[in-house]
């Protein structure tokens, strides 16, 4: 027997597969989509089992395999075939779509190889009655008398609690033994108490119409901020679990969502894994694990949790569709909707996305009858949906009103006496704290990236948000050295700062990045506000998903315009979900809720669409622009960067691939560029970018791959291809 072995090429990303015997010990073993070890050049390696077979050519030059990896670990035959798809719809290697598949441990890069956690437990080694006599004949009262007491009332204990000189000398006696057990490292429980929701007619409507769907077809759920969509999650996936059958729900960011994690496990406890990047590799590997055994059945996660090997699925869930998580930004640049779609209908089961403020393609397609439109349309209970209000900043600023507005301040104060909680939300996208000279004008830059470095108080030092560069602060102007450095621009430091000049006595809490590095720091934030030891939140966008807190009457947006802002074509979309799903987050409980938008543009119409909290109205709207300016989802993008250390060597190739597009595309379809990217400088390197914008061009493919494959052989200029890009 012979098996074709892929392995990841140690300098360039291509794949190589080569031919080994299967040694006798492991024929009975060995399967396709096994992680193997073998010998290569002087050293061994690992790689995947793609193809067995019985008879090979000038087989007695082969070398045999050295061992399987691991044999509970297998990709099977459905995820070998998904290996494939993103090959070919992300035009990588395809060693490198099954190493994004994979968890840590199971990458064929990574060479420790148990990750089983085991503990161990003390147990009796003679019979009850044989101890208790020789209890009575020892007579000392000691830990070893102890130890043998609590094993006559238990019947094991954990060998840890005990000092290592009585355990030897009872295992010397025979009295007692060892015992080692593998356990998983995440356990939950469920609620049996759990008391289930009575869905609305809204919510049963859209059940129904999951469950009955006995084929693949992919429904959009949009509901509005509050109408309960997890309700309708849980529910429908508890029905494809009643039937036998396994579910997938996709979240874009596990930390922001714990509150709807907490519910999975109260519905399904030990049935749930869970998938996220802030889990240990022996965690991912033990959750991994227990999808294979098949004792979970119910996969929560982020945008790798799609690739979970579940067996027999009947529902695969993205909950806030428009996330840009969900769309891997370095190759293989997947996106984990088509992916979802792929497996739907490769298991014949509904794909189910879900968001208050869908995406434009995804909407679009729902109306047009591709998809199933599901929609939610009114908030559970009495709570009704947030007023919101426009401030001219322009107007406050006249008045000294730079961070926040008279109206604000009026609200967060009637907040604050009635004992009720608010949110301000800084909108951080392409936005920053700078220092510069009014001297000399000098700012500081990241000499890496050619951007602005960003000034951190609690740390007193600059930074660059792209690379991580960083420098100390200094009390005089580098370059001229002038005592006359200013502090530009508003970081949720200096808004906590103002905040307490205003409202000495309010609890205020603060959640960015910087407060929320630590493992679980996250969650101990929300917790300390859910339970109401906190009167004010200030924070980035991580605080306007998904959180549920019933006390939140006032939410402030303080400037609303930044990504407005951005050069991409989605930032109209982006700041529509953001500040609309901010606003959600007002008079969930059993009190009216206020939004009070801070704008220098208070006549823009996405604005206004929020305002209204019009999100089909909105959706008119964007459709029109994208029509006009023929972008998706009227035009299908690919964008291609040109990235090399040398300026020249950038320029150069970028306008030879542009050459090269014009010639062998279809004449129909349009290049724009090149450009310089948006980026431009990033890591001391520059970068442009040609973007196509095409409906139907049957030769773009092979153009592509064609230019990738010319690009793979150089080594100073790299060629980044992304077909349906998130941003451009
Ligand atoms: P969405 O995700 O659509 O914004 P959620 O799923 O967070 O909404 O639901 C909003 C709130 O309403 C939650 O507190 C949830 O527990 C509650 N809820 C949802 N469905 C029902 C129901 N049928 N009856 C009572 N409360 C519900
Ligand atoms: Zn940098």
């Amino acid at each position: 027997m012979y098996a074709e072995v892929l392995i990841e090429y140690p300098t360039k990303k291509i794949d190589k597969y080569f031919t080994y015997k299967v040694p006798d010990v492991l024929r009975s073993k060995i399967t396709r989509g096994m992680k193997v070890k073998i010998p290569f050049g002087q050293k061994e390696i690992q790689g995947f089992v793609i193809n067995l077979k019985d008879e090979y050519q000038d087989s007695f030059a082969l070398k045999e395999i050295t061992n399987i990896v691991d044999d509970e670990l297998i990709l099977n035959d459905e995820l070998m075939d998904l290996g494939l798809y993103i090959k070919d719809k992300t035009l990588c290697p395809l060693i490198s779509a099954y190493q994004t598949m994979l968890p840590p441990s199971l990458k064929i890069s990574d060479d420790q190889t148990n990750y089983n956690f085991y503990k161990i437990y003390l147990v009796l080694n003679k019979e009850k009655d044989d101890i208790q006599n020789y209890l009575q004949s020892y007579k000392k009262v000691n830990e070893q008398s102890k130890l043998l007491n609590d094993l006559l009332n238990n019947e094991r204990v954990l060998k840890n609690d005990y000092k290592p000189y009585s355990i030897k000398a009872l295992k010397e006696k025979g009295l007692i033994k060892e015992v080692k057990e593998q356990e998983y490292r995440i356990h939950k429980n469920g609620n049996i108490n759990l008391v289930k929701k009575t869905l609305t007619d809204e919510q049963e409507i859209a059940l129904k119409e999951i469950i009955s769907a006995c084929k693949h077809e992919v429904f959009l759920l949009e509901g509005i901020t509050g109408s309960g969509k997890t309700e309708v999650y849980l529910n429908a996936i508890n029905e494809v679990l009643q039937k036998g059958m396994t579910a997938i729900m996709l979240v874009p960011e596990i930390t922001l969502t714990m509150q709807i994690v907490n519910r999975f496990y109260e519905w399904f406890g030990d049935k749930v894994a869970i998938f996220h990047s802030a889990l240990s590799k022996g965690e991912k590997y033990d959750e991994y694990l227990k999808i294979l055994r098949g004792e979970a059945r119910v996969v929560v996660g982020t945008r790798s949790a799609i690739f979970a090997p579940l067996k027999n699925i009947g529902l695969i869930i993205i909950d806030e569709e428009h996330s840009d998580t969900y769309k891997q930004e370095n190759s293989p640049r997947y996106n984990a909707k088509d992916v979802a779609i792929k497996r739907g209908e490769y298991h014949k089961c509904p794909v189910v996305l879900g968001s208050a403020t869908p995406t434009l393609e995804v909407r679009a397609r729902a109306l047009k009858g591709v998809y199933k439109y599901l929609h939610l349309t009114k908030r559970v209970g009495e709570s009704m949906l947030p007023t919101v209000e426009i401030v001219d900043m322009l107007s406050e600023v006249k008045k000294n009103n730079f961070i926040f507005s008279a109206p604000l301040i009026k609200k967060m104060e009637q907040n604050l006496q009635n004992n009720l909680q608010t949110i301000l939300l800084l909108n951080r996208r392409g936005y920053s704290t700078i220092i510069s000279c009014s001297k000399c004008g000098f700012t500081y830059k990241c000499p890496n990236c050619d951007i602005t470095l960003t000034y951190h108080k609690s740390t007193n030092n600059l930074r660059c948000h792209y690379c991580g560069y960083t420098i100390p602060n200094s009390d005089v102007c580098p370059n001229c050295q002038e005592d006359a450095l200013n502090y530009l621009g508003l970081g949720t430091e200096k808004v906590e700062k103002e905040l307490k000049k205003y409202f000495p006595l309010a609890r205020v809490l603060r959640m960015d990045q910087d407060t929320t590095s630590k493992k679980g720091s996250h969650e101990k934030l929300i917790n300390i506000f859910k339970n109401h030891e906190a009167d004010i939140l200030i924070g980035t966008q991580m605080i306007s998903k998904g959180l549920d807190f019933p006390l939140v009457t006032l939410v402030g947006i303080l400037n609303a315009d930044t990504s407005l802002n951005i050069p991409d074509f989605r930032s109209n979309e982006k700041t529509f979900a953001l500040l609309y799903q901010a606003s959600g987050r007002a008079g969930r409980g059993d009190y009216k809720g206020e939004v009070i938008i801070q704008t220098f543009n208070p006549d823009n119409y996405v604005l206004k669409c929020v305002q209204e909290n019009d999100f089909a109205k909105f959706y008119e709207y964007e459709m029109n622009n994208r029509r006009l300016l023929k972008y998706s989802p009227y035009y299908y993008l690919v964008s291609l960067r040109i990235v090399s250390s040398s300026y020249e060597i950038a320029l150069e190739n970028a306008n030879k691939v542009a050459t090269y597009l014009k010639s062998n595309i279809s004449p129909t379809s349009i290049i724009l560029g090149p450009t310089t990217a948006n980026l431009f400088k990033f890591n001391n390197t520059y970068r442009f970018q040609i973007v196509i914008k095409y409906r139907f061009d049957d030769k773009l493919k092979d153009a592509l791959q064609t230019l990738d494959n010319i690009y793979l052989n150089e080594t100073n200029v790299n060629l980044e291809i992304d077909i349906d890009p998130e941003h451009i």
